[in-house]
């Protein structure tokens, strides 16, 4: 044998040795959902419609199902209500006579109509705002000079009632909406009054975004204030680029490398994505059936990484899109029925559980009958609380173990030993915060 070939052959048999040896045991592993699960799913509800919470939440109780909630914090009594920041609205009305609508005013001028007190204007508002993000910027000017000519006739009503979308009936209470996050529901910012968030100039855009936010953390506290909607799924850069700023998580959008985005808009189907995740979002409108809702869910039990966002609107008798609570019924007992293969619960949770386990690193290793882990990771943990799933593999032969955390004061418990196509292995949850833990064989 030639020299050179000769240590080339020592090195690949070396190379074979070691992959023989480095087996899974004393590996720990973070499961990609929490209970490792096939996939995960978050429902939720836009708008604070009051039989969202009167029709579907009772179902979504009695199946022990929690979802996310986002509210228009305007509308509930108790909270500071929308209203235009900027200048006098006479100046602003003054000028419109003079002067057609252009770049440098249409954001003060889309940001007041909302405010002149009819449905119409807001219907103008939003016109323009959902001319001008899907580009046709023109169309958008046109519309408020349209809707500026009336209020300068006097064809619409000028006055301070805020108007709000889709939304005539609600009772709902603060009050109320702190028993739903008691029993384990996700309530969160939809804005203070509904706007196209893409059209306001900066100080109502901040206004709608902040002002929610305040309201909701100081009626509901701060675990309230980690994610929100910006209304009508918009993903306006401007927009994104200020919200990003106030709410850690936007269901808008959260750019990650790890994370295919596909959003309600899309028609791309989860599974030609090669991201470690992908967020899904499907939302009933008033043509989809039961049957293609259902289909959602089995599209995610056939893949290993799809996070099902659902975006529910109306229920019953009010709000956009309105889905029949027997229907709601039918459709959640489904996914509960899919419980052991389906991790179920609100966005916030979901989309804390992938950053840490994106963040976190565990470095285990197996010397002396015992499995030491310990964990590394940048997160602030008063924030990101949600319990990691792990799974350590464990030499052949080991029935039960003693897991220990070392904390003070430490912590014990006995997991029983599982077995997978891989080997013998534990599966635990712990705090990301956990700084470390053994494991070994128990004898009880
Ligand atoms: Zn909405």
């Amino acid at each position: 044998m030639h020299c050179r070939t000769l240590v080339f052959f020592l090195l690949l048999m070396s190379l074979i040795g070691r992959a023989q040896t480095d087996s899974l045991v004393g590996r720990t592993e973070i499961a990609r959902y929490q209970g490792d699960k096939t996939g995960a799913v978050s429902l939720t509800f836009d708008d604070g419609i009051i039989t969202q919470f009167t029709v579907a939440r009772p179902i979504l109780d009695s199946l022990d199902l929690k979802a996310t909630f986002y509210v228009i914090t305007g509308k509930i009594r108790g909270s500071f209500g929308g209203r235009f920041i900027g200048r006098n609205r006479e100046d602003i009305l003054r000028e419109a006579a003079e002067q057609p609508t252009d770049s440098t005013n249409f954001y003060e001028r889309a940001s007041l109509i909302a405010f002149t007190g009819t449905s119409e204007a807001v219907d103008y508002h939003s016109r323009a705002g959902a001319a001008y993000e899907s580009g046709q910027v023109r169309e958008a000017y046109r519309l408020m000079d349209e809707a500026y000519g009336k209020l300068l006739n006097g064809k619409l009503r000028d006055t301070d009632a805020v108007v709000f979308h889709d939304n005539a009936v609600d009772t709902t209470t603060w009050r109320d909406l702190r028993q739903y996050q008691a029993d384990g529901h996700e309530i969160a910012s939809h804005t203070v009054t509904h706007p196209r968030l893409a059209v306001l100039d900066e100080a109502n855009l901040l206004y709608e975004l902040e002002q929610s936010r305040d309201d909701i953390r100081r009626h509901l506290g701060p675990e309230a204030t980690f994610s929100a909607e910006g209304p009508y799924g918009t993903e306006d850069e401007r927009v994104m680029r200020y919200a990003h700023q106030i709410y850690p998580a936007l269901r808008n959008r959260m750019p990650a490398p790890y994370l295919a985005e596909l959003n309600r808009g899309s028609r791309e189907a989860p599974g030609a994505q090669d991201k470690e995740y992908v967020q899904w979002q499907r939302g009933p409108t008033d043509g989809t059936s039961l049957k293609t809702m259902k289909s959602w869910i089995d599209t995610i039990l056939a893949h290993d990484n799809v996070w099902l966002v659902e975006v529910f609107h109306g229920v019953d008798d009010y709000g956009w899109a309105a889905r029949p609570g027997e229907e709601l019924e039918d459709y959640f007992g489904y996914i509960k029925e899919r419980e052991d293969h389906l991790w179920i619960a609100p966005f916030a949770t979901v989309t804390k559980y992938i950053r840490e386990r994106e963040a976190t690193t565990v470095s285990s290793h197996l010397s002396e009958g015992t499995i030491k882990s310990t964990l590394s990771g940048q997160l602030d943990h008063s924030v990101y609380n949600v319990p990691l799933t792990f799974k350590t593999y464990v030499p052949e032969g080991w029935q039960a173990v003693t897991l220990r955390i070392v904390s003070d004061p430490p912590s014990e418990r006995i997991l029983t030993v599982q077995t997978d196509g891989s080997g013998s292995y534990v599966r635990y949850n712990l705090l990301p915060g956990t700084p470390g833990w053994l494991i070994r064989a128990s004898d009880r």
